[in-house]
């Protein structure tokens, strides 16, 4: 599902011709196999986030190469990027990245008015998949009238309503209270097991780790591959 191979990355700042090269990523190689939860542990500043930004094609790589989902992501044009992004990956943020001036139901149904899908299917399918989560009684209300744990459930129904095969998460329950962090796992945990979604999902949260199948660990910009923590159940 995912296979990243020899990528390094360094961000450019300052002015043109005088710019400072910051190195944040080293050869990194990380594959992930259909049905894995990996979770990517390391410090602040490691290089987490740039690296599920690379995958997510948030920022373009100039050494090595990105493939999801068996399509080479690396070098896509914006547009091509924003057509795979859509079929394909679902995002989770700490923060939810909800559309405030949205309802929980329009935030959910978005994607689906993104891909063009008729007014009846879009009712029926984000109906369902509020139901699903749980948020059934909440979809007329505003992010701004729910609580953190309500709000990542929104997010994660947003992230799954175009069924997509691999969800990235960047510190999922970096806002969460415990009690909303252990609901949210066990989401995460029967999703994969139902579905089969892959979960690449950052996290400084040992709890988050426990779930996964996998732990990789970034050190200053290198990768190191853990031991594999539990068996992948199909
Ligand atoms: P993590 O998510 O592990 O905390 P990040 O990937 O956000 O780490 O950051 C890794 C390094 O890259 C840090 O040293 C950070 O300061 C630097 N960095 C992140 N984003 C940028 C940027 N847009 N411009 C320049 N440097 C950045
Ligand atoms: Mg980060």
């Amino acid at each position: 599902m995912i296979s990243v191979e020899n990528l390094s990355y360094a961000f450019k700042i300052g002015k043109k011709g005088k710019e400072n090269i910051v190195p944040v990523l080293h050869d990194i190689n990380l594959h992930v196999a259909q049905g894995e939860i990996v979770a990517v542990v390391g410090r602040s500043g490691s290089g987490k986030s740039t690296l599920l930004n690379l995958i997510s094609g948030f920022i373009q790589p100039e050494v090595g190469s990105i493939q999801l989902n068996g399509t080479q992501v690396s070098g896509l044009s914006e547009s091509k990027w924003a057509e795979f992004r859509l079929n394909n990956l679902g995002f989770i943020f700490q923060s939810f990245q909800l559309i405030p001036s949205m309802t929980a139901y329009e935030n959910v149904e978005f994607p689906l008015v993104l891909q063009g899908i008729g007014e009846k299917e879009r009712k029926e399918r984000t109906s369902e998949m509020l139901k699903r989560v749980g948020l059934d009684p909440y979809q007329a209300h505003y992010p701004g009238e729910l609580s953190g744990g309500q709000q990542q459930r929104v997010s994660i129904a947003r992230a799954l309503i175009l069924n997509p095969p691999l969800i990235l998460a960047d510190e999922p329950t970096g806002s969460l209270d415990s009690e909303n962090e252990k609901e949210l796992l066990t989401f995460i945990k029967e999703l994969n097991r139902k579905f089969g979604i892959t979960f690449l999902m950052i996290t400084h949260d040992h709890e988050v780790a426990s779930i996964a199948h996998r732990k990789v660990e970034i050190i200053d910009g290198y990768l190191q591959e853990g031991r594999k923590l539990h068996e992948v159940q199909r």
